[in-house]
């Protein structure tokens, strides 16, 4: 059972005698520099900083780096996924260390890779990149943001300006803007240019894409310039794979919510917590036809969702996977779900393949059309990692025997790699007690959907409630569940797990399934949940049935494994850093963000995050995120961080870091 996890970051140059903080567009330098370091390929540049923190594997795996979108961004991996042991899952926050370490070490002096999922100011009028260059270019016709934002392999601004054009007009990013005391109402985005005339695109502005009261964003830099957390899960066989995706898969929105770190778009504060929507508005190519703007006459179907959006559909074997769960308004390609059939593939597989194939390919290399070879999945792939669903099905590819794979896509990226580490080992230990005790989170996808847009919220987590399942025990509970009750009500605050499972009726309401939770109720349980009173949804009605909470579950199955006592306290400290998220007593990324501007001495009441404080801001997240090594450049930049030699776990907790406000109620543990 491999696992591996992708982190994406966003480069800045930041210096103390420049005013601004910029997007460094040297992605392709950089990425040629490490892929030339000799030194690296044989210990890498960074591996001595890293003994203290004990990653044994090191010098044998280095991380791999990848292209992203932006050309500002990169993209990190291990050097070999990670394998079944518990043990592994502590070499994870050490191998995201020694990735930001080596990226800084390829990077210029004042060039820092950081990890929030969006540059505050990208987009803003004036200058945001290093080097900077004049809007507006022909492949994103932005008013906003130059062509040479995103990286220059032709495959890029391809899809950008075919997602353009598909649609017939420029995409439309609109977030809602923040409404704080002193912001002019109903606001207009002041930065919105609606005398362009430059390209036919540019009466977009002109007939209405820019409603008040919304932050107007014109490209899909806008949105697959965001950095994000992702998991890929091997699955021992298909069935174990279509299993994990469905199960997993109304964990999605809960996630997105709970790792919520995107607060700032273009200068200005949203009202939303979360980058998904507006990646999901960055690349939606449908037509107006396919919109339902107009009436069907082109276009096979109306579309109701973007290409990246939440996933559709189930496609487990699971005899508990109900009819009723899965969308009778699913749009499919027939002709394509037959051939599948005809092939022998079983009708719900066949529907989620049929369903990608509703999509158009939005770029293809003229040697792929050469010939078809049937020995490549070139072509299938092509769809498939061009329909960004918060779930993959990734299947072996033709050439290899790398097995079913299934990628967990909603987290956003968070500041620390001990945050990062924290969210990528809580979804594999969820994972794992999925799959061991048979858990069962099946609800209605539509209501997946719904759980979606309400993450969204400004503090989702502790203001709003998800659509979840009442009872995640199989019909017959496993033995392994049985078994670790006990143990982990002992472990739990309240015995959130005491309570006996009652089997499901199978056949019964639908309905009855399920029901509204807080993020504190799904994460650490009903019982816990009203013990902690942060949030601010009634947590635990009493005539509720109890829910255990995916925290006690993951301790149960922690429990019922054998575990040695170093692992699994270091485990703990991630899984207390999830805990307290969800409770509120310690903060999101978002929430922190906020906080930072709000109280920021320039910041003005007036929603507006100026070069000033995106400087300050992201000079804060450098200090925050960086190790050893780029906090030594940092302070040759003139950041504050007396404290930052010393912030390592495990030595003391000693190690507020001067000057950035309010670390203790990010991280808790600095304090
Ligand atoms: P993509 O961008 O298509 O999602 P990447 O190659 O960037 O794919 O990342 C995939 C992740 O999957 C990496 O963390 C990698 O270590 C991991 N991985 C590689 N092989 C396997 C495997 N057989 N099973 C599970 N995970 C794997
Ligand atoms: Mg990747
Ligand atoms: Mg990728
Ligand atoms: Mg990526
Ligand atoms: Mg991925
Ligand atoms: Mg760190």
């Amino acid at each position: 059972m491999l696992w591996g996890d992708e982190v994406e970051y966003l480069v800045v140059t930041y210096s103390k005698d420049d005013p601004r903080v910029l997007l460094s567009l040297r992605q392709a330098d950089i990425l040629k520099a490490l892929a030339n370091d000799e030194s690296l390929s044989i210990d890498g540049g960074c591996v001595p900083d890293l003994q203290h923190v004990g990653n044994p594997h090191a010098k044998k795996q280095l991380p791999v780096f990848h292209p992203e979108f932006g050309r500002f961004m990169l993209e990190a991996t291990p050097g070999k996924p990670w394998g079944i042991d518990f043990k592994e899952l502590l070499n994870v926050e050490p191998d995201m260390k020694l990735r930001r370490c080596i990226a800084k070490d390829h990077m210029l002096q004042n060039e820092y890779p950081i990890t929030l999922t969006t540059f505050p100011r990208l987009g803003s009028p004036g200058v945001f990149t290093d080097p900077y260059y004049p809007v507006s270019g022909p492949k994103l016709r932005s008013q906003f943001v130059p062509d040479e934002i995103a990286n220059p392999h032709i495959r890029f601004p391809t899809l950008a300006a075919n997602i353009r054009s598909r649609r017939g007009r420029k995409v439309q990013v609109n977030v809602p803007v923040f409404r704080d005391e002193k912001t002019p109402w109903p606001w207009k985005d002041p930065t919105v240019n609606y005398d362009m005339h430059q390209w036919p695109e540019d009466d977009d502005v002109r007939n209405g894409a820019a409603p008040d009261n919304f932050i107007h964003m014109d490209a899909m830099a806008f949105g697959m310039g965001s950095c994000c957390l992702q998991i890929t899960f091997q699955a021992k066989n298909i069935t174990e794979g279509r299993q994990m995706y469905d199960q997993l898969s109304p964990l999605g929105p809960v996630m997105l919510a709970l790792t919520a770190a995107t607060p700032i778009y273009k200068g200005f504060l949203a009202d939303t917590d979360v980058r998904w929507n507006q990646i999901s508005k960055a690349v939606d190519d449908r037509t107006p036809e396919e919109l339902g703007e107009k009436p069907l006459k082109n276009d096979r179907w109306r579309i109701p969702k973007s290409r990246y959006a939440s996933n559709s559909t189930y496609i487990s074997t699971d005899p508990r996977l109900r009819p009723e769960y899965l969308d009778p308004n699913l749009v499919i390609d027939q002709e394509i779900k037959q051939q599948l059939l005809d092939g022998g593939m079983d009708d719900r597989l066949a529907t989620h393949f049929a369903h990608l194939f509703i999509r158009d390919p939005i770029v293809i290399f003229n040697e792929d059309l050469q010939e078809l070879d049937l020995s490549k999945t070139d072509h299938f792939e092509n769809i498939q990692s061009t329909n960004w669903q918060h779930m993959r099905f990734k299947p072996p590819p033709a050439d290899n025997s790398i097995g079913w794979r299934v990628e967990f896509r909603p987290m956003e990226i968070q500041i620390t790699d001990f945050e990062n580490a924290a969210f990528a080992v809580f979804i594999v230990l969820i994972t794992r007690a999925i799959l061991s005790f048979g858990l069962n989170f099946y609800i209605p996808i539509v209501k997946v959907d719904e759980n979606m847009e309400t993450a969204h919220a400004r503090d989702a987590v502790l203001d709003r409630k998800f659509w979840f399942r009442r009872n995640p025990f199989p019909v017959r509970p496993s033995r392994a569940v049985q078994g670790s009750r006990p143990a982990s009500g002992a472990s739990t605050p309240n015995g959130g797990v005491s309570r006996p499972p009652t089997p499901p009726t199978p056949t019964g309401p639908v309905e009855d399934e399920y029901r509204l939770m807080s993020v504190n109720e799904v994460i650490n349980g009903t019982a816990y949940a009203r013990s902690s009173s942060t949030t601010t949804v009634g947590d635990g009605d009493e005539d509720e049935e109890e829910f255990p909470g995916l925290i006690p579950l993951v301790e149960s199955y922690l429990d019922s494994v054998n575990v040695d006592v170093v692992t699994r306290c270091e485990l703990a400290t991630y899984l207390d850093l999830i805990r307290k998220r969800a409770s509120g007593e310690l903060w999101t990324t978002a929430k922190w963000i906020r906080h930072f501007v709000a109280t920021h001495p320039k910041y003005e009441r007036d929603s507006v995050v100026t070069e000033e404080i995106t400087k300050d801001l992201v000079g804060a997240v450098i200090i925050i995120g960086g190790d050893d090594a780029s906090q030594q450049g940092v302070e040759d930049n003139g950041i504050k961080d007396e404290n930052s030699n010393k912030k390592r776990k495990g030595d003391g907790g000693h190690s507020v870091l001067e000057g950035v406000p309010d670390l203790g109620r990010l991280l808790g543990r600095f304090i």
